[in-house]
């Protein structure tokens, strides 16, 4: 277990490791959650799937890593299955990935940025490392912090890189939904997921 860890440390803080059919660059998957019938989570006129796909984007564009290659897993309003999302991920060989969702909860006074990691996961320590670092850096635009918890759902327990499922606020909370769907927060909170990531 022990080496297993270190060498995720490794593949996360430099290239050494990186697929070599990207020229050598780290990998980042980047996971926009649901898409075409499944919505996620919606509140009023807006839904997840819409604003996960814009903050996956300007993540992307906004790279200013240059050993680093984005991937978005879907790119358009489309479903795929948890299933299948798991094996494209796979086929990338990625060194991270980050699964991108808005939380929503029955009581509207719960709030706040909430990341999920899991213990079966071969990288599970750094995975949590990265989560806590992406929750960290999402506080500045006015979310509370509820944590990193476990959770050993398909995409977080079957990938073999470090991967985090992070939750930008809960679209049922009035305050978080202000944030999470104003679109000129948008470019902050892109830059703060990729500050985490240096
Ligand atoms: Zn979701």
């Amino acid at each position: 277990m022990k080496k297993l860890l270190i060498f995720c440390s490794i593949i996360l803080t430099t290239s050494l490791f990186a697929n070599t059919l990207n020229d050598g660059k780290r990998i980042i998957v980047l996971d926009p959650g649901h898409g075409g019938v499944d919505g996620g989570v919606k509140k009023d006129d807006y839904q997840e799937k819409d604003i996960v796909l814009e903050i996956s984007k300007l993540i992307k564009s906004r790279n200013p890593y240059k050993d680093t290659e984005f991937i978005i897993l879907r790119n358009t309003d489309e479903q795929i299955s948890n299933e299948n999302r798991a094996k494209i991920i796979k086929s990338y060989e990625p060194d991270l990935v980050i699964s991108i969702h808005v939380n929503s909860n029955i009581k509207s006074t719960v709030k706040g940025l909430e990341a999920l990691v899991s213990p079966m996961n071969p990288c599970f320590e750094d995975s949590k490392l990265i989560a806590e670092k992406i929750n960290k850096n999402l506080i500045s635009l006015g979310f509370e912090n509820l944590g990193t918890k476990e959770s050993n759902t398909k995409i977080l327990r079957d990938s073999s890189a470090p991967t985090v499922m992070i939750h930008i606020g809960h679209l049922s909370n009035n305050e978080d939904k202000a944030i999470v769907t104003n679109p000129k927060n948008y470019n902050t909170i892109a830059d703060q997921i990729l500050a985490a990531l240096e």
